[in-house]
């Protein structure tokens, strides 16, 4: 028999964090970790409220906090999301906060951008859990933001609204296109912003309001920007390193990184790009002796441009995003001379017929 309507497909694939951390009490907002909560535990609390949303399957692909992550780490997260979306309408990823907006721009290069990817984590941890005695979770913790985070994520991706858009991040009842948003608070409970483009988005109770549609860098929806198929987790990445510059801030560290066998730096360069004069000696150095050196701005938004004639630019991505793009268009670039016009590429979103890096 023909099965004429069914409820959307979401995968949730959990990857640890406060989102799915314990406590020993409910006021503890500090030492909470282990033992953490598998994601099917998380959906089984929300089953009631999801029963009528969505078809939900969980699959459990780390169990750490989102610092903890390596490149071989989002390389294996990419490759779930991309499995997932084999057979699923829509994906929902619950992360650590700390580097939820790397790991949601990390796959909104390497997954396709024509169903819903959305990032979601919590900024208290989940519920009370006796390490002696693990039973389902009753006691939740004050004021958590998991469960409400968790459901607005899915009801987000099952919605299908944000189809095409590339991956969002959902938390706080806030949807933020993953290449501007940035955690601009180390603790309070909505600490996610997009500095001058604002939310895409937001949540109000079941319904899902979309304020504009996000530009992205040129490309098929249906297929990654930058397709990681045949990358195997275990690969040795290329190891990108950032550093800050600020006045009177010396070059050792960039003779240091390049002993080490960094492959690339990114410099959060003041304001529009300048740099002080130790560091961009040295970085000059380097660059000229063929290390692709990015330059971004440490302001938090707005774009630099190339002052020396060795850097190469990324927009206006934060410095932690142009080194996972970076990083990217290393593994995929085998030409050092279009690696600049790659990271152009893609580091800027862009409207039909138009694009500028700088
Ligand atoms: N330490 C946590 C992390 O995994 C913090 C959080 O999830 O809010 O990023």
């Amino acid at each position: 028999m023909t099965r004429l309507s069914r409820l959307p497909h979401v995968a949730v694939i959990g990857l640890g964090g406060t989102i799915a951390s314990s406590t020993l009490v409910p006021d503890d907002l500090i030492t909470y970790g282990a033992p953490g909560f598998h994601v099917d535990e998380l959906l089984e609390y929300l089953r009631p409220e999801l029963l009528n949303v969505a078809e939900l399957d969980g699959e459990q692909v780390l169990a750490s906090g989102s610092s903890a992550l390596g490149i071989a780490d989002l390389v294996r997260v990419s490759h779930a999301v991309n499995d997932a979306l084999t057979t699923a309408d829509a994906v929902v990823v619950t992360s650590g906060s700390d580097a939820l907006e790397e790991i949601a721009y990390w796959l909104d290069l390497t997954v396709p951008a024509d169903r819903p990817v959305i990032v979601t984590g919590s900024m208290r941890p989940f519920a009370v859990r006796d390490p002696e005695r693990p039973a389902p979770p009753t006691r939740l913790v004050h004021g958590t933001d998991g469960p409400a985070n968790l459901l607005a994520a899915i009801r987000v991706a099952a919605s299908g609204v944000t189809a095409g858009q590339g991956v969002v991040v959902v938390f706080g009842d806030l949807l933020h296109a993953a290449r501007d948003v940035v955690k601009r608070h180390s603790t309070l409970p909505d600490p996610f912003e997009s500095p001058v483009s604002g939310p895409i988005g937001y949540v109000f109770g079941g319904s899902v309001v979309l304020h504009r549609h996000v530009l992205r860098p040129p490309g098929d929806p249906a297929k990654p920007l930058v397709d990681l198929a045949d990358r195997v987790a275990g690969d040795e990445p290329p190891r990108v390193e950032i550093l800050i510059s600020y006045p009177g801030g010396g070059g050792e560290a960039v003779e240091a990184y390049v002993n080490a066998g960094v492959r690339g730096l990114v410099i959060a360069g003041m304001g529009f790009g300048s740099i002080s004069n130790g560091l961009a000696a040295a970085a000059g150095r380097a660059a000229q002796e063929g290390l692709p050196v990015v330059c971004v701005s440490r302001t938090g938004a707005g774009s630099t441009v190339a002052k020396r004639g060795w850097e190469i630019l990324a927009g206006d991505l934060a410095p932690t995003k142009a080194r996972l793009l970076l990083i990217l268009a290393l593994l995929v670039e085998q030409s050092s001379a279009r690696l600049a016009d790659t990271m152009v590429r893609l580091a800027m979103p862009a409207a039909p017929g138009k694009r500028d890096a700088t």
